[in-house]
């Protein structure tokens, strides 16, 4: 039987799952592909995750062709106690030439911890709602927004790069609907403190291609140019893909994605895991558009972590070319011999 089908050459063990290229009009050649798995993905995880278990995923991203990594968080360790050890991770791993190495930061104390760390990018988060500010940032929304303005502006300042996260962009699980206007004002504050990209988050997922083409549209009318735009895509109603797709068709050329699919957000009930890496680059690939990332070198990524942690990622791509290499006697996602 062929693996191709009737007609076809290709043998069922000669067949590697891959997606076929087909270019679409309209859609940029490249895009950048934010990695962030080893912080925003191992943050919710409930145990301590040993140091050079994590510095060997960032390892391992960077071989896989990252270049664009969050690796941790310097935050106040009474927040989250699994990222205790962020100026251990940095020490371990080396990025490539050209690489980003990026840290979260939620306080003037977690900057200067990142700087003697070496880190030359943080990140800083604000909400698009009263009810995350709250629960996730120990502050009014306008005050939250305010502290990430000025942590942006002292990094800046100080001659690191930032990029800036608004949570909850299109909706908020105590709120409900989230008012578009207050996304577009809070990414403005974030791009005119001085962060050089603005993520929006789709932090429960809930996010659909129209409401993401209308709030992208709010927030260009607010000013903030799309080559200073990202989208952070959750993945809990299925939605992700569909609306990078939507996103990439207005302009926006940048996306962050989990390896594996790992993470939820500790604070917002019921919200799964991240966009998967290799699910992404999936459609990507298919699509043609460059992200420099190897597929294949992600799902070993995923099945590597994934057996050093005991667990099953959600990634659809890694479990469908796990699955095809449990059917087939030559394993697509064994590394070629050296
Ligand atoms: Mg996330």
């Amino acid at each position: 039987m062929t693996a191709a089908g009737a007609g076809g050459t290709d043998t069922a063990a000669e067949w590697r799952p891959r997606p076929l290229t087909v270019p679409s009009e309209g859609l940029p050649t490249s895009v950048v592909v934010y990695e962030v798995g080893p912080r925003d993905g191992l943050q919710a995880e409930p145990d301590l995750i040993p140091t050079p278990l994590k510095a060997e995923l960032c390892r391992r991203l960077y071989s896989a062709g990252v270049r664009d990594l969050e690796v941790t968080s310097f935050v106040p360790p009474s927040w989250i106690p699994q990222l205790e050890d962020a100026a251990d991770v940095v020490a371990a791993i080396e990025p490539p030439p050209g690489a980003r190495a990026v840290a979260l930061v939620t306080n003037s104390r977690g900057l200067d911890r990142a700087r003697e760390a070496g880190l030359s990018e943080v990140s800083v988060v604000v909400s698009a709602t009263e009810a995350f500010a709250h629960a996730n940032l120990n502050a009014s929304r306008q005050a939250a927004l305010d502290r990430g303005a000025s942590l942006t502006a002292e990094a800046v300042a100080s001659g690191l790069r930032v990029r800036g996260y608004v949570s909850m962009s299109f909706g908020d699980p105590w709120e409900g609907a989230v008012d578009g206007g207050v996304v577009a004002e809070s990414a403005a504050a974030l791009h005119g403190a001085g962060c050089s990209t603005v993520a929006l988050g789709d932090t429960i997922g809930v996010a659909t291609p129209g409401q993401v083409e209308a709030v992208l549209d709010r927030v260009a009318v607010a000013g903030v140019p799309r080559a200073a735009l990202a989208l952070h895509l959750h993945d809990t109603y299925g939605q992700a893909l569909a609306n990078v797709l939507a996103a990439l068709r207005v302009g926006v050329r940048e996306f962050d994605a989990s390896i594996g699919g790992l993470g939820r957000c500790p604070y917002a009930r019921g919200a799964t895991g991240n966009l998967a890496t290799e699910d992404l680059v999936w459609m990507l690939d298919g699509l043609g558009i460059e992200t420099g990332l190897d597929l294949g070198a992600l799902a070993r990524t995923t099945r590597w972590f994934s057996q050093q942690r005991g667990i099953e990622a959600p990634s659809r791509v890694s479990r469908a070319l796990a699955a095809a290499d449990a059917a087939s006697d030559q394993s697509p996602l064994e590394a070629p011999p050296t």
